[in-house]
């Protein structure tokens, strides 16, 4: 059985005689959108039975409900949900219509696999957030394919999107921001009601400090840079940082002493509450703001050591903000970790703190940072990574580090059950800075590590050996082969081929496993042969010189075969723009450079 995430209990029983499902009747006492839900899901009218004291669905000959009550352990799981399946059909059980709506991922996916034994299985999550970072800088999918990605989310019992759209976020009120790839707001109705029914809240993110950057490369907003000088740094030591000249990114910031940007940003923040009504809360960002005080009027006015203090005044500012539109106020912690008690003690407490460490070797940081936010009264969301930035190596520009992410989720689910935690969610990174970067539209090869933390954030005790075993049953219908996912070689290339080949569901995510592997094994000789280059014009002796275009020719050849491919998997689900952005920064300077 290989259901994600693994339930709770389950008990298994004698094999069933097959039936034929198609004469099966289906009762229930769900109404509304549940109703429309079931019906929709077996292509047949569901006929609705008298009250018991909690949500049902049977699937039987005859209608004979003979439980009374839930097992003790459900009455306070609002998630939770019984299914139990004997010679006389099947039973889902809950408190709530959103657990009945989990017990039935749990049938479906019983059913998708053919399983034919009686069981019962008794099951709750240990976390009540389990969400998926939903982020669009770099390529936003088509909105047909967002809502499938909607679907497949809830189908793993997610219940939470952290939305960062940037750009493709139809502001109206703010004007000259909106790219022309952007959602309408029709599309952004439809994707939040979609969800919504489906027990999934939004949590929309709106920067409001560092991270503008798709806000402040445009020329209207320079003023309200932080940083307003574009010298180079042409001195010793130059720059030692790889991406940028400052810190960070010198268009990252708003400069917290202009009130001209917090006209702005109240209104941006304005238009997210509008446009997401039945979302509680609203995240304003607020991390990685590295070039604060950079200014002279923030000199001036904070101080040439005033970080703290102007973090906390701009912080409350916009909290406060997102309170009066009845709305809770969610930032990012990092630049809260060298705070003191009494700065703490000076923040907003109606904040929402979300935590996020994604690397290996932070869970002893995790714990030293929970405890110093739990001690400050603050409630506490956790974030880990299923893709982020792994360095400046190109290894992981397209796979994501599956080795690390998967120790990242681990240990924030060991840090879930150790602290009280809202919950947990699983973020997806375009890439190590904002807009200005190579785009990374490629989100589908995030799917195992992604749903290795469905996996861990419902049930934390869940076994972390045997899940490859269970993604690769569950999530593309293929037994027998294993350490398919890791870093990129011929042998992982190999692997994810044959499940390309083999595959009985999503062979769009395996060609995608299988192009990107080869996509970043092309990356990695391209590197090696440009650093050779050199060759071909130092009057290197013929012999030698050729085995430098015998290299070119190959890398040429690669080139050749993967362009198309990925050109093509990509237009699937993205428009135009987003696919040629794509391709070009994989392979323009290849082309134009790399050739004999
Ligand atoms: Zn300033």
């Amino acid at each position: 059985m290989n259901i994600i995430p693994r339930p709770k209990n389950i008990t298994e029983g004698q094999t069933l005689q097959k039936g034929k499902p198609s004469e099966k009747k289906i009762y229930t006492n769900a109404d509304g959108f549940m109703l429309e839900y079931v019906t929709g899901l077996f292509s047949r009218d569901v006929l609705q039975e008298e009250e018991a004291p909690f949500f049902f669905l049977q699937i039987s000959d005859g209608f004979s409900l003979e439980m009374e009550h839930l097992p003790e352990i459900l009455q306070d799981k609002e998630e939770g949900y019984l299914l139990k399946a004997d010679a006389k059909g099947i039973v889902i059980a809950a408190r709530s219509s959103k657990g009945l709506f989990y017990g039935i991922q749990t049938f479906l996916q019983l059913k998708e696999q053919g399983w034919e034994r009686g069981l019962e299985i008794i099951d709750w999550p240990d976390n009540d957030i389990r969400g998926y970072h939903f982020e669009s800088r770099f390529g936003i999918p088509k909105f047909e394919r967002i809502i499938e990605i909607i679907e497949e989310l809830c189908k793993y019992k997610f219940n939470t999107i952290l939305m960062e759209l940037e750009d493709k976020f139809p502001y109206e009120e703010v004007k000259g921001i909106t790219s022309p790839n952007a959602l309408n707001k029709e599309q952004l109705k439809e994707i939040i009601r979609y969800a919504n029914d489906r027990y999934i809240e939004i949590i929309p993110l709106q920067q409001t400090l560092g991270h503008v950057e798709y806000i402040l490369k445009k020329d209207d907003y320079y003023p309200m840079r932080e940083v307003r000088s574009d010298a180079v740094n042409s001195e010793l030591p130059f720059s030692f940082n790889p991406i940028g000249s400052l810190s960070f990114n010198e268009i990252d910031e708003f400069c917290p002493s202009n009130e001209e940007a917090y006209e702005l940003i109240e209104k941006m923040c304005r238009e997210m509450a509008e446009k997401y009504p039945s979302s509680k809360y609203i995240h304003i960002g607020c991390d990685e703001a590295w070039n604060l005080i950079n200014c002279e009027l923030c000199k001036a006015r904070y101080g040439e050591q005033g970080f703290h203090k102007v973090f906390l005044e701009h912080t409350n500012r916009v909290a406060r903000v997102i309170t009066s539109l009845d709305k809770t106020p969610v930032i990012w912690d990092d630049m809260l970790r060298g705070f003191s008690e009494e700065e703490f003690e000076l923040l907003d407490k109606n904040i929402v703190i979300m935590c996020w460490l994604y690397y290996n070797g932070d869970l002893d940081r995790g714990i030293s940072l929970l405890t110093k936010y739990r001690e400050s009264g603050f409630r506490v969301i956790g974030a880990s990574s299923a893709k982020c930035c792994e360095g400046m190596s190109s290894d992981y520009l397209d796979m994501p580090n599956i080795k690390d992410r998967l120790i990242n989720i681990n240990d924030w689910s060991e840090l879930s059950a150790k602290f009280d935690l809202m919950g947990v969610l699983t973020t997806v990174w375009s890439n190590y800075t904002g807009t200005i970067a190579p785009p990374h539209p490629f989100f589908d090869t995030i799917w195992y590590p992604l749903l290795y933390s469905a996996d861990k954030y419902w049930n934390t005790a869940s076994d972390s050996q045997e899940f490859e075993k269970r993604f690769l049953e569950n999530f593309f219908g293929v037994e027998g082969v294993e350490n398919c996912f890791g870093n990129e070689s011929e042998e992982i290339y190999e692997k994810t081929s044959f499940l390309t080949e083999n595959c009985k569901r999503n062979k769009y995510i395996a060609e995608v496993y299988k192009f990107t592997s080869l996509l970043s094994i092309y990356r990695q000789k391209s590197m090696a042969t440009y650093r050779e280059m050199y060759k071909l014009y130092d009057g290197t002796p013929e012999r030698e010189k050729a085995i430098v275009v015998r290299k070119v020719k190959e890398l040429e050849t690669m080139r050749e075969y993967l362009k198309p491919e990925i050109s093509r998997l990509l237009s699937i689900n993205f428009n135009e723009a987003d696919t040629k952005e794509f391709v070009n920064s994989r392979f323009l300077m290849d082309e134009m450079v790399i050739r004999i």
